[in-house]
């Protein structure tokens, strides 16, 4: 954009026509180059907009009418302004042509690799109620408990807003009906202001194959009151819960899951399986939350991956060991790196429960790991990462480069730190070949893709 006056005030009313989506979903609609952002506003739309933000190079706007309304907008199921499915005022087409683009894009101006195929991206049949874990806040009104997620940018939780659709049913009712047994028990509500109280977030977790539940109590304080009569009011109510835990956090801060985790009732883990193998799951390990797309997504990673019998292979950043132990019925031996210790205890124990036996987990960071594993001879044909939003670290992707697997799978959450590793990797010697979006978290602007790089050098 050329250097300009800004061409709009704050408060000002104007018109605007919409032609393009922001990653978060916002319309994107252009004065004289200048862009605006506006929620709930879709390309091809025209409205009224109330500019709320007038920055040097782009504002921010506020919708007060649609005059042109677009085809793909559809009405909301849940009219709830929590922080989480901010796209459900999309058809689900427009979703995933939004989510297709954002890679797309970021191939382009991240990576520079517009060349390489981006495939349309891999949706749901049915893209609602696919969640098997939630973690819902507990707050009181009127001396009464109150479940519900927080309003968006606050810590206002907004009362009986427990039931999103995109949760399974089950652990929509269990988290109601737990709320409601601690309310009968007179658990008071942890207050975040005083940090006084007790019940802070309720998490329940289940097994889509299996049907098993998870519950979680989390609490501030050490003893959770009348625990026994809540035990036995939940597993009477639901035949399938094989777990019930309680954790401890006893600081203020806004991660949910403390430190200390004891075993109320039942096992610590409960089991889910994908394919053919079965995977326990304890309170803090993590694991895929769309059951049916991490079938879709793991498919695609092994595909990518072509392993052969003869062929080493790591897994890094593997969580419970669910990819590595796909890849391990095909390849002759399978490392897999991971810093949580729960995580490797269960992956260790999942391993054992297939009867895998060429699968050898390690706990620690997975920069660190893969350097010392180089001076051990270690010497790995493919390579699979799947690391968090911030992606690989730059030691992690150097670690890679110097080991020379003829492969490396990148399975990826976020499509700009994907890219601005693929450019690492591409300027070390790889060629990215193609990307598979596959849309593990509808009606929210989340992205998973995965990507298949080989050695060129
Ligand atoms: N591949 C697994 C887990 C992917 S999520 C699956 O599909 O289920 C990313 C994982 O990376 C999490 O388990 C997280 O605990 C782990 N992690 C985060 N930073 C790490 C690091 N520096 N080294 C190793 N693991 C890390």
């Amino acid at each position: 954009m050329a250097k300009q006056q800004v061409p709009v005030n704050k408060n000002e009313t104007i018109h605007l026509t919409f032609e393009d989506l922001t990653h978060e979903g916002n319309g994107v609609g252009k004065i004289n180059g200048y862009p605006l952002f506006v929620p709930n506003a879709l390309p091809g739309e025209e409205a009224t907009v109330k500019v709320v933000k007038a920055n040097k190079n782009f504002g921010f706007g506020k919708l007060l009418e649609l005059n042109k309304i677009s085809p793909e907008r559809i009405e909301p199921v849940c009219h709830v302004h929590c922080n989480g499915c901010g796209l459900q005022h999309m058809s689900y087409n427009l979703q995933l042509g939004m989510k297709m683009n954002q890679v797309k894009n970021a191939m382009k101006k991240v990576a520079h690799l517009e060349h390489v195929p981006v495939h349309p991206i891999l949706g749901m049949d049915e893209p609602l109620h696919y969640r098997n874990k939630v973690q819902i806040p507990v707050g009181e009104k009127n001396g009464e408990l109150i479940t519900g997620f927080y309003q968006k940018r606050s810590h206002h939780i907004i009362e009986n807003t427990e039931t999103c659709v995109t949760h399974n049913e089950v652990i929509n009712d269990v988290v109601k009906t737990v709320r409601d047994i601690a309310n009968r028990l007179v658990i008071k509500a942890y207050n975040e202001q005083a940090h006084k109280g007790v019940l802070r977030h309720i998490m329940v977790r289940t097994g889509e194959e299996t049907k098993d539940i998870m519950v979680v109590i989390v609490t501030r304080t050490d003893k959770l009151p009348n625990k026994d009569e809540l035990i036995k009011e939940l597993t009477e109510t639901y035949p399938h819960i094989k777990s019930i835990m309680h954790n401890v956090n006893n600081k203020r801060t806004n991660v949910i899951l403390g430190n200390k985790t004891n075993l109320l009732w039942g096992d610590e883990y409960i089991h889910d399986k994908i394919g053919d193998i079965t995977f326990a799951i304890s309170a803090k390990s993590f694991y895929q939350v769309n059951p049916s797309q991490t079938k879709v997504l793991y498919d695609k990673a092994l595909e990518y991956a072509k392993i052969d019998n003869d062929d080493v292979v790591i897994d890094a950043y593997c969580g419970i060991g669910t990819i590595s132990l796909f890849l391990a019925q095909n390849a002759k031996k399978v490392y897999g790196v991971e810093v949580v210790p729960e995580a490797i205890s269960d992956a260790k124990k999942n391993a054992k429960l297939n009867g895998i036996t060429n699968a050898e987990f390690v706990v620690g960071k997975a920069e660190k790991v893969m350097p010392w594993w180089t001076a051990q001879g270690l010497k790995p044909d493919v390579i699979v990462v799947d690391p968090p939003r911030k992606g690989c670290d730059e030691e992690l992707l150097n670690a890679m480069i110097e080991m020379k697997p003829k492969r490396i799978v990148y399975v990826s959450c976020n499509p700009s730190t994907l890219a601005r590793d693929l450019r690492i990797l591409e300027d070390g010697g790889y060629g990215t070949k193609e990307v598979q979006p596959v849309d593990m978290f509808p009606q929210t602007n989340h992205i998973e893709s995965v990507a298949l790089i080989e050695r060129v050098l």
